[in-house]
């Protein structure tokens, strides 16, 4: 498989008139139209389009009226065809905070979980329990605990499935929960917290490397008592180069006129792209639950966002991270190199993907091709060409 004439975005920069060649779902060879010759292979003619890897979404709970916690094949396929569609070949489900038998459940049977499209799922996020009820958001209150022995006995023992968990760092016994999550190699993010300054500050010395939907429940500058300004989760996510932040861009759980002061904050290389998107994403406006279908909130949904009912709180959202690259462009003013990172080689060097999130030889051959602006048209997998929105059995 060629690509010719593609505007390629490869190590972070934007390589003019470029081709790409790809075999048995690994890129071959990156190069220049001069120095083009063609080996006989299928070639598809980019026509100056951009091409760039495959969009990951390293947070997302569900879509297309089903939810991760769910835990069945007919919802992951879903979710993941939904995802798919939309340019989005790398994800893990997210979990929300639940009972231990419930999580459980999910994280056994996603480590036998295949996907029917070509979607990669490195593991799954775990999205709480071991949240502040101040800033639990839509999580609830009764089922938040602290990693206890229970708790960290079954993460030993689904290790290998989970990727990522998000807690509130501030919390009783977290630097030693941290530390085992290194000890596993499970990233740790910091979110829906009520810390400040020192426990926060420990809690990255410990391992923790990324801020979770920053801006929406991290904590914020406090004073508690005192005249002096303490920094709360997002200032520190804001200043310190150590964390990555990670920003629901759909205009709602970050406004688009905030977005270039994240991109200022955390340069191009520290800030990625999430859905954080509920089981209504991709359906009409209506009165949809998030989480399992026994212990959910509900949610009023309409064109645009995800309300938590009866409160002024989003759930989430109902976006995809492709349509966060275009809005970033379009509407944030944001350069299409640095947006495209956001959602490609940020979260890959977050989560230890070496096989993705980039152009290079020896990569995955996940593509996908952009235009100028940001809006996504074709994605590229081993040697099939899928239209944005094709559906796919
Ligand atoms: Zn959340």
């Amino acid at each position: 498989m060629e690509i010719i004439h593609a505007n390629v975005i490869s190590n972070g920069a934007m390589l003019a008139d470029a081709y790409v060649r790809a075999s048995d779902g690994v890129i071959r060879e990156i190069g220049a139209m001069e120095q083009y010759a063609p080996d006989g292979s299928k070639v598809l003619d980019a026509e100056g389009n951009v091409l760039c890897a495959g969009y990951i979404d390293q947070h997302t709970h569900g879509a297309m009226g089903y939810d991760v916690m769910d835990a069945t094949k007919e919802a992951l396929d879903e979710i993941c065809r939904h995802h798919f569609r939309n340019g989005v070949t790398t994800i893990l489900p997210t979990t929300m905070t639940a009972s231990l038998e419930e999580t459980t459940k999910v994280l056994s049977f996603l480590r036998d979980y295949a996907p029917p499209v070509p979607v990669k799922i490195p593991g799954v996020h775990m999205e709480g329990p071991f949240f502040s009820v101040k800033n639990r958001g839509a999580h609830i209150e009764r089922l938040l605990t602290a990693p206890t022995d229970a708790w960290q006995q079954m993460i030993r023992e689904h290790a290998e499935v989970v990727k990522m968990i998000s807690l509130s760092p501030e919390l009783e016994g977290m630097v030693s929960f941290i530390r085992l999550c290194g000890e596993l190699g499970i990233v740790v993010s910091g979110g829906h917290d009520d810390g400040y300054d020192d426990p926060i500050y420990a809690a990255i010395e410990a391992g923790m490397r990324n801020v979770t939907h920053i801006f929406c429940c991290s904590s914020g500058i406090t004073r508690r008592g005192s005249p002096w300004k303490r920094l709360g989760l997002t200032e520190i996510g804001l200043t310190d180069n150590r964390l990555y932040a990670d920003a629901i861009a759909d205009g709602n759980g970050i406004p688009y006129d905030l977005l270039p002061l994240l991109f200022r904050a955390k340069g191009r290389d520290r800030l990625i792209f999430i859905s954080d998107s509920m089981r209504a994403t991709g359906l009409q406006p209506g009165t949809y639950r998030l989480g399992s279908d026994e212990e959910g909130v509900i949610v009023d949904v309409t064109e645009t966002a995800a309300i938590l009912h009866g409160e002024n709180l989003f759930a989430g959202s109902i976006a995809c991270v492709s349509k966060m690259v275009e809005d970033a462009v379009k509407r944030s003013g944001i350069p299409l190199v640095d947006a495209v990172l956001a959602a490609t080689r940020n979260p890959a060097a977050l989560l230890g993907l070496e096989d993705r999130g980039d152009l290079l030889p020896g990569m995955a051959s996940a593509m996908n091709l952009i235009t100028k602006e940001g809006e996504l048209r074709k994605t590229v997998v081993w040697e099939t060409v899928y239209e944005k929105g094709e559906e796919i059995q």
